[in-house]
């Protein structure tokens, strides 16, 4: 459109002076009143509507009238103080161009609340209501800070691939990529599925983490940080996961587990003061509507140090807590959902960096400890998400790399590109993947992580 559109945000932002201006938005309501009618119109700038007053001497009038809810709307008028209560400034409509219709008896979103399943099913209308436009600029603005964050602090943003070769990153199920006819596959002499004839000639799959490729970048570049999908294709239908999610994996040379902690530590504080200082209205809106104590939470995050202990340490506290958990208490066990509300909840009220997970439980790159028993790995737990980091100081000595990888049934061959950089000036590194819908969920306060991205990916799902 030629004519210079001003934002919601900004006309909110300017005094009522009788400045001539244009809106371009979404009708969120009309409200028709004897001599006049009161239009509040949103156009994702901002949570806050803008109130436009539309009299009968327009010429559409009556299809301004007729107009529904959820209609688009071009409105060139006066920016001048308001009356009514509700607003310190409002829009006297000079001409109202209607841009595209909807009509009010089937347009889905009715100005009440609907229950999140139901937008959930309408995804690609949810962003037009207050609470999923608020989702959706935190998420960008969390986004943002992500890059301020590591671009302040020197490092490079590096781009690992998507579609991978190498099917052990170690972390979950694949997804697998073929140009293969699924009737009728080639087969071997012994009767095995002919990958050597599919479009790489191997096995391929989406990528799982980004982590591996960070690593050869960071022990080359120093430190690097990735941002991007990855994706799970496991059958899991919890509120916190999903088939396919956005990563920030950053990679550090010259760095142990400490380093890696406190980097963690600073990069979600940062996050979560962005979104405190930059996104009151929005987290307003949310404390109010979708999860009471946000905000004193969030505050606490940054406010407070984590609390740092041991694997070791947390089975003993879980053990003389006195609580019965669903899960026994023994070591080598993985912590479940009840054993990471009970430390972020209960007992630590507030974040907490879980380090030296037991070698068993965890992936063979991680830096064996001197005790042999455990690993130089991290997770740092939230309230109400659970994991949202997981980390580790990586194995940069090549002789017990070697020896994990044999521990793992892992091919030398496959993996000789890893090795290498143990062989040529290898350095202690560390690094850790922080899920961003989980960082979304945590911010926003949205308890299902389906409603943290703005088209979920997830068993039987793919809609959008
Ligand atoms: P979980 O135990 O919660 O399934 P994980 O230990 O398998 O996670 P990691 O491999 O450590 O996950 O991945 C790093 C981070 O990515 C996690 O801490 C989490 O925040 C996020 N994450 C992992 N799997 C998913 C998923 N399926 N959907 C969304 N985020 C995920
Ligand atoms: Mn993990």
């Amino acid at each position: 459109m030629s004519i210079r559109r001003t934002k919601i945000r900004e006309a909110l932002d300017k005094d009522g002076d009788g400045a001539e201006m244009t809106l371009m938005g979404w009708v969120r309501n009309i409200r028709p009143q004897k001599n006049r009618t009161f239009i509040h119109l949103n156009d994702g700038s901002t949570i806050q509507h803008a109130q436009v007053v539309a009299d009968p001497s327009l010429d559409n009038y009556e299809a301004v009238l007729r107009m529904g809810v959820g209609s688009s709307v071009a409105v060139q008028g006066r920016w001048v103080e308001s009356a009514g209560r509700g607003q310190k400034s409002e829009l006297i409509a000079d001409r109202i161009v209607i841009v595209g219709e909807a009509d009010a008896e089937k347009y889905p979103l009715q100005p009440k609340r609907h229950s999140f399943e139901f937008l959930r099913e309408i995804a690609h209308l949810r962003t037009r209501t207050n609470t999923f436009g608020a989702v959706f600029r935190i998420r960008g603005a969390l986004a943002r800070a992500t890059h301020d964050f590591f671009g302040d602090r020197g490092f490079v943003y590096v781009h690992s691939p998507i579609l991978t070769g190498s099917d052990c990153e170690g972390a979950g199920e694949m997804f697998q990529v073929t140009t293969m006819d699924l009737a009728a596959v080639p087969k071997t002499p012994a009767g095995q599925v002919d990958f050597g004839r599919d479009f790489f000639g191997k096995q391929a799959g989406l990528t799982v983490s980004g982590q591996l490729e960070a690593e050869l970048m960071a022990l080359g570049l120093g430190d690097v940080y990735t941002f991007g999908p990855t994706f799970r294709a496991e059958n899991s239908n919890t509120a916190r996961h999903l088939s396919e999610f956005w990563m920030v994996e950053p990679e550090m040379a010259f760095c142990d587990l400490e380093d890696d902690i406190d980097l963690a530590e600073d990069y979600l504080r940062a996050l979560v003061s962005d979104v405190l200082h930059h996104h009151e209205d929005d987290l307003a809106f949310l404390e109010k509507n979708v999860s009471k104590g946000l905000v004193a939470e969030l505050e606490r995050c940054v406010d407070r140090r984590f609390a740092r202990v041991s694997y070791q340490d947390v089975l003993r506290i879980m053990e003389s807590s006195g609580r019965r958990f669903e899960f026994p208490v023994t070591w080598g066990m993985d912590l479940q959902t009840e054993h990471e509300r009970f430390l972020c909840e209960e007992h630590f009220k507030g974040p907490v960096v879980v380090y030296n997970y037991p070698k068993e439980s965890k992936a063979f790159y991680m830096r064996v400890n001197d005790d042999d028993k455990t690993v130089a790995a991290m997770d740092v737990l939230l309230p109400r998400v659970g994991e949202i980091i997981g980390g580790s100081q990586r194995e940069e000595r090549y002789d017990v790399l070697e020896r994990r990888m044999a521990e793992f049934g892992l091919s030398q061959d496959d993996y000789r590109w890893y090795l290498d950089t143990r062989r040529f000036g290898t350095v202690p590194h560390a690094g850790f993947g922080l899920g961003f819908g989980r960082a979304v969920q945590y911010a926003t306060g949205m308890a299902n992580i389906r409603d943290a991205v703005p088209f979920p990916r997830a068993p039987r799902n793919l809609e959008f």
